[in-house]
C-alpha cells in the first residue's frame, strides 16, 4: 500500500487511533506473531480471546473480510480496541494506525488461527536460515526441510557444522520466524515496527498460564 491512501483523508480517518499527531508510519504488509514460549503449549482459545477483549486490546469480530484476511491462516479476526496501543508499542516518533476496516489497503487487525495439533512454523520472506545455539551455524536448507516439519515436527535436525541435533523450534530463528501451536496474529505490521509491551505479556500469562514471545513475518511463504 501506499502511506497516500491513509494520509488523504476520506473514511479512515474517523477511525484513526493516533499516537501523537504526526507522520503516517504504518502499515506495512506483515505481522507480529506472538506464540507460548512453549511451542508445544496449547492455551485455550476462547478463555485468551476472552482475557484479550476485557483488557480491550481487541474489538469486535470482523466478520465477512474473508477477502482482505485471506491472505494468511484461518482463523478468527478482530477489530483493534481502545487498548490496542496501550498494549502493543509502535516504533518511530510519530505512528497512526489504520484501524478500520478496509478492503483496499491494510488495516490494523489481530487473528487467531485455531489450534493446531503440532508446533507449526510460522515463516516468511524476512525469516533467514536458523542458527545452531552451540556453534552458531546456519541451517541453510530449511525451506526445503520445513515441508517434512509440517507432518513429522518431532523430526530432529542435525547441525551441518557441529554436529548437534535439535528439534526445528531449538534451532535460534531470532524474531524472523518461530513454532507454536497457538498464535496470536498481528495484522498489519512491519517486522521490528510493533512490540508487545510487559503489560500485554503479563496480561497473556495471566490468561494462559504460560509465558509468550513475539517475532515477525513478512508474506508468509508456508
Ligand atoms: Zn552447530
Amino acid at each position: 500500500m501506499t502511506i497516500d491512501s491513509v494520509q488523504d483523508g476520506g473514511p479512515l480517518n474517523d477511525d484513526m487511533a493516533s499516537v501523537r499527531p504526526g507522520t503516517v508510519i504504518a502499515n506495512h504488509t506483515g505481522r507480529l506473531i506472538l506464540t507460548p514460549e512453549d511451542p508445544n503449549a496449547s492455551p485455550d482459545g476462547a478463555a485468551l480471546i476472552a482475557a484479550l477483549a476485557r483488557a480491550e486490546l481487541i474489538g469486535e469480530q470482523l466478520e465477512g473480510w474473508s477477502d482482505r484476511l485471506g491472505a494468511g491462516p484461518s482463523g478468527a479476526a478482530y477489530r483493534v480496541g481502545a487498548a490496542f496501543l496501550s498494549l502493543v508499542s509502535f516504533t518511530g516518533c510519530a505512528v497512526k494506525i489504520a484501524t478500520a476496516p478496509d478492503p483496499r489497503a491494510p488495516f490494523c487487525h489481530l487473528r487467531f488461527p485455531p489450534l493446531a495439533p503440532h508446533p507449526q512454523l510460522y515463516a516468511g520472506r524476512n525469516t533467514r536460515p536458523p542458527r545452531c545455539r552451540d556453534c552458531r551455524g546456519r541451517l541453510e536448507d530449511w525451506r526445503e526441510r520445513a515441508a517434512r516439519w509440517a507432518s513429522q515436527p518431532e523430526l530432529y535436525v542435525t547441525c551441518p557444522s557441529c554436529g548437534a541435533t535439535r528439534l526445528p523450534w531449538q534451532w535460534d530463528w531470532k524474531e524472523q520466524g518461530g513454532f507454536g501451536r497457538r498464535a496470536i496474529l498481528v495484522e498489519e505490521v512491519f517486522p521490528g515496527e510493533a512490540m508487545p509491551t510487559d503489560a500485554l505479556l503479563d496480561l497473556l500469562r495471566a490468561a494462559s498460564g504460560t509465558g509468550w514471545r513475539h517475532f515477525y513475518v513478512r508474506d508468509s511463504l508456508l
